[in-house]
Parts: C-alpha cells; sequence; structure tokens
C-alpha cells in the first residue's frame, strides 16, 4: 500500500529504474559479492548520486524528504543500490556539504555527481558504539596531520574515492584536542594512491553482500591540513555537532529498512494471491490476512515517521533532521522493517527460506539495520534521555576524561564522551 500523494519526477524515475534496472540483477550482486557499478550510470543520469548537494555546486538541492522519497523506491528493488544513494547524499558527503571550506565543497561534490559513494569512518575494533573512544591519532606536523590507526566496517571501504575518517586530533605539543574528520581521496585506478592507506580486509556479511564493509589501516598517512573538516564547536565537541550531520543518513537508513519492508509486503501479498493450499488462494485464511494487515500497518506507520523526521530538516538540501524525531523513526522503521520481511519470508513456506525467492534476500539485508550507524540500543539510550530530560552518559559533555595521548597535562577540561548515536 502507498501514500496518496501523486509521484513526484524523481520518484517516478526512481519506481522506473528499481523495477527495470535494479530489480532484476539484485540476486546477482547479492550472490556474485560484487558492487553494482552497472547501476552506477543511470543513478548518475537520474541525478540521484549528491542530489542532496546545493545547486550551487552543481546538484539538485533536493531536500532530505525528496531524497528519501527516491531512496524508498528503489530499496523495494535493491537494497545494495539504496544504500548507495543514501550514502552519496548523507553520511560522510553531508558533514562535509554541512562543515566543509568552500575548497572542500567544491572539491568532493563533483567526485560524487560524477557516481563516488563516499565512505565515513569512524568505527574501530575496540570504539563501536562508545565512539568517542575511537585511538586513531592525527598528529599536527606543520602544514598536515599523519594518521595512524585501524578502522573497521567501513561500508565501501576500497570502492569509494572518497573517505571522511574521524580521529583524534593530537597537537604538535601532543595534546588531545578531540576529535576531527579527514577527508582522503583514493582513486587507484588513476594513480591517485595515497600511501600510507591500505585496505586491509573484507568482512563476509550474512546480506547487502554486494557492498564492501573494509577494514583500513592508517600507517603514517599524510593529510593537508586543508583537508580538516573541522566542526563549528571546534574539536573538543565537534564530534557532537559530526552526529547532528549524521542525523540524515539515519533517516537515509530507516527508509531503506522500510522501503525493503514495502517491498517484502508486496511480493507476501502476491504470493498469498497466487498460491493455493486446501482447495483455495492463501489470501483466504484470516490469520494470513491479519498477519498481512499488520504488515501493512507498520510499514505505514515506519514511512509516517521517517516522513516526519525527513521534514523536519526543511525544504532545502542543508538542513539536519530533529536528533529525537530521527532516533526514534530509526528504531521504529529497522525493528519494524525486520519482523515484516521475516513475516513475508513465512508467507513464501519453504520457498523463502530457499535461496530463489527475493524475500530470502531482503531477510538478510535488512538485519543489519538495527545495528549500523547507531544500534537500535544506543537509540532507545537518546530517547531515554530525551523523555526523561536528563543526560545520559552517552551524551553527557566532559563525562569521560579522555587520555591525553602523550600523557596528562594539567588544567586541560576532559573532552566530551559521545555514542555512535
Ligand atoms: C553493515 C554495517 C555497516 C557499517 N558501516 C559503517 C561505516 O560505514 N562506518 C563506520 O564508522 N561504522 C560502520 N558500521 C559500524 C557500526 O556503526 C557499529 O557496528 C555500531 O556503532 C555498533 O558498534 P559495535 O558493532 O562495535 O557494537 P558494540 O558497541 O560492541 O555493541 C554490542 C551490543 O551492545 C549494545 N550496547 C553497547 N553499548 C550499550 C549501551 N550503552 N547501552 C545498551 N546497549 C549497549 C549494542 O547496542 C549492541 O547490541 C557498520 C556496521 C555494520 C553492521
Amino acid at each position: 500500500m502507498e501514500t496518496l500523494a501523486p509521484l513526484t519526477d524523481d520518484q517516478e524515475t526512481a519506481r522506473h529504474l528499481a523495477q527495470t534496472l535494479f530489480a532484476p540483477r539484485a540476486a546477482e550482486w547479492d550472490r556474485e559479492r560484487r558492487y553494482c557499478w552497472d547501476n552506477i550510470d543511470a543513478l548518475v543520469e537520474a541525478g540521484f548520486m549528491g542530489m542532496t548537494i546545493p545547486q550551487a555546486y552543481g546538484g539538485k538541492g533536493a531536500s532530505l524528504y525528496e531524497t528519501a522519497l527516491v531512496i524508498e523506491e528503489i530499496a523495494k528493488a535493491c537494497t545494495l543500490t539504496a544504500r548507495i544513494v543514501v550514502e552519496a547524499n548523507m553520511g560522510g558527503l553531508g558533514a562535509i556539504m554541512a562543515y566543509g571550506t568552500e575548497a572542500q565543497k567544491k572539491f568532493v561534490a563533483p567526485i560524487v555527481l560524477a557516481g563516488d559513494k563516499p565512505a565515513i569512518a569512524i568505527t574501530e575494533p575496540g570504539a563501536g558504539s562508545a565512539a568517542t573512544e575511537m585511538t586513531t591519532t592525527a598528529r599536527r606536523r606543520g602544514d598536515r596531520y599523519v594518521l595512524n590507526g585501524t578502522k573497521h566496517w567501513i561500508t565501501g571501504g576500497g570502492v569509494s574515492k572518497l573517505y571522511l575518517i574521524f580521529a583524534r586530533v593530537v597537537g604538535e605539543t601532543g595534546m588531545d584536542e578531540g576529535i576531527g574528520g579527514f577527508i582522503v581521496h583514493r582513486d587507484p585506478a588513476r594513480g591517485i594512491d595515497p600511501a600510507g592507506f591500505a585496505v586491509a580486509g573484507r568482512e563476509r556479511t550474512m546480506g547487502l553482500c554486494g557492498m564492501p564493509e573494509a577494514t583500513l589501516v592508517f600507517t603514517d598517512l599524510e593529510v593537508p591540513v586543508e583537508n580538516v573538516v573541522v566542526p563549528p564547536s571546534g574539536f573538543r565537541h565537534g564530534f557532537a555537532d559530526l552526529m547532528t550531520a549524521y542525523n540524515a543518513q539515519r533517516v537515509g537508513a530507516g527508509t531503506i529498512a522500510m522501503g525493503v519492508a514495502a517491498g517484502a509486503l508486496d511480493l507476501a501479498r502476491d504470493r498469498l494471491l497466487n498460491r493455493e493450499q486446501f482447495g483455495r488462494p492463501l489470501a483466504e485464511f484470516q490469520g494470513l490476512q491479519w498477519m498481512l494487515a499488520d504488515m501493512d500497518t507498520s510499514v505505514h506507520a515506519a514511512r509516517l515517521m521517517l516522513h516526519e523526521a525527513a521534514r523536519s530538516a526543511g525544504a532545502g538540501s542543508t538542513g539536519f533532521p530533529d536528533r529525537t524525531l530521527t532516533a526514534r523513526a530509526k528504531l521504529f522503521s529497522t525493528e519494524a522493517a525486520i519482523k515484516v520481511v521475516n513475516d513475508a519470508l513465512q508467507m513464501f513456506g519453504a520457498r523463502g527460506y530457499g535461496g530463489e525467492e527475493a524475500v530470502e534476500r531482503m531477510y538478510r539485508d535488512v538485519r543489519m539495520f538495527t545495528i549500523g550507524g547507531g544500534t537500535a540500543q544506543i537509540l532507545r539510550n537518546q530517547l531515554a534521555s530525551a523523555v526523561l530530560g536528563i543526560k545520559t552518559p552517552q551524551t553527557r559533555d566532559g563525562y569521560t576524561v579522555a587520555a591525553d595521548i602523550d600523557g596528562p597535562k594539567p588544567g586541560v577540561a576532559p573532552a566530551p564522551q559521545h555514542a555512535f548515536g
């Protein structure tokens, strides 16, 4: 079931591409664990790569809401392609377009508009939900920073050309100054392969198999100071700013999950109408009708919450969605989507469990959305904090005394702690 509003032009294009180009090959990318390079040209041509980039930098200046409408259509057909569209409009790109310098925006925009999905590198083996416990360092050395450390589960690591890497900024005197974002450009096919940047491995994931989830190792990776994204609050409180930008990505992730659920709902409906048991279509059994009604209600509720969150970012392309609306929408939509897709699979019986039906892939794909980009538990912490009106440890400024990288320095305020949420 759909919302009743007429489709936007972009939505119509997305629906057409999804049905004619993306759906037919979704199983292939999954089976072969391949990035869907063949879909990128169509995304570029439709203006879906970098559609949130302001017109002044060559994009459409699309709002988060307009972008979400496109993402849902694509997610119904191919989760992998939808994920590319999210990362090519939100995430690292959003942070750079919000907080980057003029030169950074002018550098990054054409690369994305030409088809790159930027990667955002926050998570480390020892710093997942507790993101500010990251230990990757960026030490100032004159006109550059030198990065050392390891990131893992970096979506698109190895296929992306642009990376926004988060690291602890260490001043010339060895003082931990907080957390900043560092733009690194890598394009080995064109001989752009910065020394000290290694793609050290790829996870074997249960779903979204065409998307590399990579381990990145930085060994004396040099980044010029002009590539540093300094958040408005400076480095010391900057991670919270960067997470504010990241809220758009959460709306995107929730929208993919909801879109996958909407796609699974359509498949389940068709299955019920077309499969007969006990001499009648499955659609005539009330037990299944009620399941379908609940699935439809969940998808609809998720869509409304996501649209509310997306609209809170405003009509232009530069605002951020409200943090609490976003947390609520991502939490609800991702958990609901997992249940909806699971129920759809159930309606297919053994065929759903086998490898020939799209619903099996959707079931594996949708599972990650309560984990990646802020887990359901961290979002609950954030919501509880909003409801109670108190700060939880994960959001409390100055809660953790961050160790100075080169030993304690007297009289320096501790850096704030912030969860990936
Ligand atoms: C497919 C995928 C793609 C990803 N892409 C990226 C990417 O592009 N860039 C990037 O930087 N990261 C990425 N991540 C990493 C992701 O952001 C982290 O997995 C996530 O933040 C959780 O960290 P963790 O896996 O280390 O789990 P942990 O932090 O170890 O948490 C384990 C469990 O404990 C729970 N938990 C932790 N702390 C609390 C608490 N305070 N209260 C209650 N429960 C708690 C968590 O919710 C979780 O259920 C990706 C992850 C996945 C699965």
